[in-house]
């Protein structure tokens, strides 16, 4: 059976010059970059060339590139960091309604911890309206949270001007960019960041390891306590054939991206035009234009995310939902809710991601396999039946 990865934005393979990379740091060049002797220095120098390569893609200085072990971590870092070392200035964090769990979890959980957030939010399309920020600081306000493109529906945030605003008012701005950076150029003077969140395995690096940068002069808390890495900021041994993977991944996405993104543009726009063509009463999710160039995400009404998904995986087909209905909790995507769409249509959604090695084949061998699985399933629906 012919196999179809279309969940990119979920995990990306680790591309084999990554692996090749970072081969020689599990046995060859071993040592702990803290060590003073000639093991450790091997691993030091490869950590430091490591930063020097990731500051340069970013326009950032080495100094203000610490590793940690994915988006995750950075996002919390960023957080919870800055709004405790800000504590004695306010209280108050703004954030947007759409972010990823990493940030939204971490802001509900400094709420009980005695923080004040306001949530954003978007419009039809996902967008964060940056006057919607603007009215919603108030003089408490220590840190501003926006992502810079959704995970579900790949909208881009008008990252640039929120952080005008953030800027002009004194307040840190922190910006989840596990999303975009290596698919969409990401500098962090140009987006006037001062906080920015990045993880390996989303641009073809490994798993396990990725990047906050912290502008210089930011006042944070250290996160993970122990051993003074990562410039006091950050404790633990260098996870040091991830960082040269990482670093190898951005090497990589430097010289492929504009033509990645041109040859993902015209798959991702088959797709947004032939889905509707081909199935009656969908409806793309995110903004049409303003949008990841790998991104796809539709809602298709009277049927559900995971019986698509399921049916799609019988024929090879990998995506991904946003309804979790396999989960715990009933609960559609917030995101989706977000933007507008009812419960019983966030949950009929689909998201198709675009990567490195996706060909025109496989978006063939999609639009064929989509719409009959589609038919049949409203066949069996009764929302299907019953519709007016
Ligand atoms: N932020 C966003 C927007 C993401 O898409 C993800 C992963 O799906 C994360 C954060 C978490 O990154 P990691 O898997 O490296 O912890």
């Amino acid at each position: 059976m012919q196999r179809v990865y279309l969940d990119y934005a979920a995990t990306a393979p680790t591309d084999p010059e990554v692996i090749k990379a970072m081969e020689p740091y599990f046995f060859e060049k071993f040592g702990n970059a803290s060590s003073l002797h000639s093991f450790g220095q091997e691993a030091k120098k490869a950590l430091e060339d490591a930063r020097e390569k990731v500051a340069a893609f970013l326009g950032a200085a080495a100094q203000e590139i610490i590793f940690t072990s994915g988006g995750t971590e950075s996002d919390n870092f960023a957080v919870i960091g800055t709004a405790f070392a800000r504590q004695a200035k306010g209280n108050h964090i703004v954030t947007s309604a759409i972010e990823h769990h990493a940030v939204s979890e971490t802001v509900k959980f400094l709420e009980k911890k005695g923080f004040q957030v306001t949530v954003v939010g978007v419009d039809k399309d996902g967008l964060v309206d940056p006057a919607d920020v603007k009215k919603a600081i108030t003089d408490k306000t220590v840190l501003v949270s926006v992502m810079h493109a959704n995970n579900e529906i790949g909208t881009i945030q008008p990252i640039a001007e929120i952080g005008r605003i953030t800027r002009e008012k004194g307040i840190y701005f922190h910006s989840d960019a596990v999303q975009t950076v290596g698919h969409v150029p990401v500098n962090v003077d140009e987006l006037n960041v001062d906080l920015l969140s990045l993880s390996g395995h989303k641009f073809y690096g490994p798993k396990g390891v990725g990047v906050l940068y912290i502008r210089k002069g930011t006042r944070i808390e250290r996160f993970l306590h122990g051993g003074d890495q990562e410039f006091g900021k950050r404790a633990s041994t260098h996870n040091i054939p991830g960082i040269v993977g990482l670093a190898k991944a951005i090497e990589l996405c430097r010289e492929k991206m504009p033509e990645e993104t041109r040859a993902q543009i015209k798959l991702r726009d088959k797709m947004i035009k032939e889905i509707p063509e081909k199935i009656p009463e969908v409806m793309l999710n995110g903004h049409p234009t303003q949008r990841l160039p790998n991104n796809v995400n539709f809602s298709i009404k009277y049927i559900e995310g995971e019986s698509m998904l399921l049916n799609l995986d019988m024929v090879g087909i990998a995506a991904s939902t946003g309804s979790a209905c396999t989960s715990s909790s009933l609960e559609p995507s917030s995101v989706l809710l977000a933007i507008g769409r009812p419960h019983e249509i966030a949950h009929g959604s689909l998201r198709f991601t675009l990567g490195r090695w996706s060909k025109a084949k496989d978006v063939d061998y999609l639009l064929e396999n989509l719409p009959p699985i589609v038919k049949k399933l409203r066949q069996m629906s009764p929302l299907y039946e019953n519709k007016e």
